[in-house]
């Protein structure tokens, strides 16, 4: 069976795009969406699954999946097809990196948007296939808003193309459904993406704080107000002394630094938004320098000061300021101390986080620091929310009833 799955594979797609990975298990790297669309096919013929790599950012989810394997790689389908500049629209293949995108639109005065830095090595199908808080611009918005329609092969094979007219008149936006799903629900192979102008002018500034409360109901202030930053970071105290070292800001004051961009004027009243909302919750400014070195790290000129944060958790505007004193206060309660930043600001909330500090014991710490953000009604990373399963469960079972793809992903 695995040498007429081998014979089959290599038929669709080249003796020199398959690699046989393990006893039951295939790399296979098809270069255009009707390869993949055939590997489906050949995948269902033969009882395999069906496991999409883009950048391979994580290991894929394999437990419980005892079938043969067959790992489909997008780095081949790896051009932009058509990029219309009065539209502002991209439409690209899924193995295309961020990376790779922002090198095809910068010297075109063009850009994906404000978003992290740090998911741009991933490809365009892997950053649409998972929705995770890192994806998310306060400018832009969430990753996946950027996408106005989408190519994906479904279980069976069939393609379907969700954007066919300029304007989607009716019915349900299926690439909604897509998003997100993991390459549960159909392999990705293209997306129509809506790009930005890159901003003609950015500008940084710091503010410090009288305390943690106070600079998260300034940012929420400004936000209200519709500032739009590009980005934007709180520190607590303990945090601000770890980055900068002692005296930016008291222990227990903050320290915001964001940066604002765009066309001029607008990036100046963005600036200014957040430096109302600052005087309005007793803060000043500080010294620019301190964004200016926070924007560099963020941009891997220069680098963070380690180690990474030990836990993250996100909760909605209301609830920011109880998780991030529910988190330290059962932290400090486990007998360890921590220091936070907050970042990653969207319509859904904002993200903490926390590093525990000279902790030992860091599971009973972190246990406790889970029960606190529980506690305080934050989610913590990867947490799903759960009472929807039923209704994905059904949707799989519709559009896939032999469990091709990608069965191991959205099951923990
Ligand atoms: C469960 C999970 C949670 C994650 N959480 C975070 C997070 O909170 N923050 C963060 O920054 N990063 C997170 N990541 C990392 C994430 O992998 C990257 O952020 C990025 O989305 C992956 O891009 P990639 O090109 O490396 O895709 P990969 O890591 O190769 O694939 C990611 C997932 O998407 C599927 N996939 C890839 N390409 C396609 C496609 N063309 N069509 C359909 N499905 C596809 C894969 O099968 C896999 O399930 C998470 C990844 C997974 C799998």
């Amino acid at each position: 069976m695995s040498a007429e799955l081998l014979v089959d594979l290599e038929r669709a797609v080249g003796p020199d795009h398959v690699r046989v990975d393990a006893p039951t298990a295939w790399r296979v790297a098809p270069g255009a969406a009707a390869e993949i669309a055939e590997v489906i096919r050949i995948a269902g013929r033969h009882g395999a699954v069906v496991i999409p790599v883009g950048s391979a950012a994580r290991a894929p989810k394999l437990r419980g999946v005892e079938r043969p394997r067959l790992l489909v790689a997008t780095h081949r389908l790896d051009q932009v097809i058509h990029l219309d500049e009065t539209s502002l629209l991209c439409h690209v293949q899924a193995g295309v990196t961020g990376l790779g995108l922002e090198k095809v639109l910068a010297p075109r005065g063009m850009s994906i948007g404000d978003y992290p830095p740090s998911i741009l090595g991933s490809t365009i199908g892997g950053l649409v296939a998972v929705r995770t808080p890192g994806k998310s611009s306060v400018r832009h918005g969430f990753f996946e808003d950027a996408v106005v329609g989408l190519s994906a092969v479904l279980a069976d094979g069939r393609t379907i193309h969700t954007r066919l007219a300029p304007r989607r008149a009716t019915g349900p936006d299926l690439a909604r459904a897509m998003c997100g799903s993991e390459g549960t629900l159909g392999f990705i192979t293209s997306v129509v993406l809506r790009i930005h102008h890159r901003p003609e002018t950015r500008f940084l500034a710091a503010f410090a704080l009288p305390t943690m409360d106070a600079a998260i109901a300034a940012t929420y202030l400004a936000l209200r107000e519709e500032a739009a930053p590009a980005g934007l970071r709180i520190l607590d105290g303990a945090e601000a002394e770890h980055w900068y070292g002692p005296g930016v800001v008291g222990a227990d004051e903050a320290l915001i630094v964001a940066a604002t961009a765009g066309p001029t004027d607008l990036a100046a009243c963005d600036r200014d938004l957040i430096a109302s909302a600052v005087r309005a919750e007793g803060g000043r400014e500080a010294d620019t320098a301190l964004a200016e070195t926070w924007w560099k790290r963020r941009h891997s000129a220069e680098p963070w000061p380690g180690p990474p944060p030990s836990f993250q958790v996100t909760a909605t505007p209301s609830k920011l300021r109880g998780a991030y004193h529910a988190v330290r206060g059962a932290v400090a309660a486990a007998g360890a101390s921590s220091r936070c930043h907050v970042s990653r600001f969207d319509a859904a909330g904002a993200m903490l986080f926390v590093t525990f500090v000279a902790a030992t014991g860091h599971d009973q710490v972190r246990a406790a620091a889970e029960a606190g953000a529980r506690a305080a009604g934050g989610w913590l990373l990867g947490a799903r929310a759960r009472e929807l399963d039923p209704y994905l469960t059904a949707l799989r079972a519709a559009l896939d009833p032999d469990g091709i793809m990608n069965p191991g992903a959205l099951t923990g």
